[in-house]
């Protein structure tokens, strides 16, 4: 089989190896659709924290099953499509203890401390696979990215009554919008790429702030009739937007930190009393992957628009070089494997 190897820092090699074979508890799949997000981009570029070469990317995917291994004798079927949770949690650590293996202490991540998904097959743990119905290998290979914005929403205790902010409209700021619209709260977002604004508008948020030229603070204290939102959500990254959040969000509101930094950011303690904050940070998805099956389901063509751009498994270094030098192009990335790449107009706008 081929599979794309991260030999080096920027370096990917196209590499023809022995199929793997599905071990005990494990069913092998053939991949479809692979999707690339920014710490794909960190791991290829060698900034990652838990970086180690050689290594096999590919962490948001689904595939079909086309073995098990000895003695399996689960509902999972031969044929079946499936999503693929990615996470390997040690089961034994305090937050693996209190349902919390999303943020286990010695996490593995397929495609980042194991080997992913950016070939044609894998040996994945069959406890990891969802099934996803009539789903099609795209939608299905965004379930993860969709459990992320989902598992954000169920943290920040989202409800019908709220007026929620989303600083960050990327893949992941886009899918907290979709389940805090499907709780009914109403959306403001914030972004400075007009495309962004303009689908998380087509996807439901009633209000878009352009952060480039419009005053987003004067912009969200008039929209919540001066109370500040009752939930921010940051999916950006930038530390200053923490800051940004404990300055709006409304007294008694929650702020859920999604974005990834490195950096520091200084805050006024006295607010955290002041407003009784509930600042909280969100990673993963604990146990909801099945509900993140559902939720694409029930919203096929919004998630479809989070696609961006479509590349072949041979071609996986120039989508990283592409997402690279334009990020302000590239939303989500697929890389489209075997069947699932023959037929589908590649590199096309969604
Ligand atoms: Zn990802
Ligand atoms: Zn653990």
């Amino acid at each position: 089989m081929r599979a794309v190897v991260t030999v080096a820092p920027q370096q990917m090699e196209l590499v023809e190896e022995a199929a793997p074979i599905a071990g005990p508890g494990e069913a092998l799949l053939r991949v479809e659709a692979v999707g690339l997000c920014g710490s794909d981009l960190h791991l290829y570029l060698g900034d990652h924290p838990y970086v180690t070469y050689p290594q096999v990317q590919g962490h948001e995917f689904c595939g079909t099953i086309l073995a098990f291994g000895e003695g399996y004798s689960g509902p999972l079927r031969i044929g079946q499509r499936v999503a693929v949770e990615p996470l390997v949690p040690c089961g034994s650590c305090y937050p693996c203890r209190h349902g919390r293996p999303n943020c286990c202490t010695r996490l593995a991540v397929l495609g980042a401390h194991r080997r992913g998904a950016l070939a044609e097959l894998i040996a994945v743990r069959t406890t990891s696979l969802y099934p996803v119905g009539d789903l099609d290998a795209e939608l299905a290979a965004l379930v993860e990215p969709v459990s992320i914005g989902l598992h954000a929403v169920i943290r920040g205790q989202v409800t019908a009554e709220d007026r929620v902010v989303i600083f960050g409209a990327g893949p992941i700021g886009q899918a907290v919008l979709l389940a805090a619209r499907e709780r009914g709260a109403q959306v403001l977002v914030v972004d400075k790429l007009e495309r962004r604004l303009a689908l998380a508008h087509r996807l439901g948020a009633e209000v878009v702030i352009n952060a480039s030229h419009e005053d987003v603070a004067a912009a969200v204290l008039s929209w919540t009739d001066g109370d500040g939102p009752a939930v921010i959500f940051e999916a950006t990254g930038v530390p200053a937007v923490i800051r940004q959040a404990v300055e709006l969000v409304a007294s008694a509101g929650r702020i859920v930190i999604i974005g990834l930094s490195n950096q520091e950011v200084s805050l006024p303690v006295v607010e955290f009393t002041r407003k009784e904050l509930t600042v909280l940070g969100s990673r993963n998805n604990a146990g909801i992957f099945a509900q993140a099956v559902e939720l694409v389901q029930r919203q096929r063509a919004a998630v479809r628009a989070l696609i961006s751009h479509r590349f072949p498994l041979e071609e996986t270094p120039r989508a990283l070089a592409f997402a690279l030098e334009h990020p302000t192009e590239a939303e989500k990335v697929l890389i489209l494997v075997g069947p699932a790449a023959t037929g589908q107009a590649l590199n096309q706008q969604a």
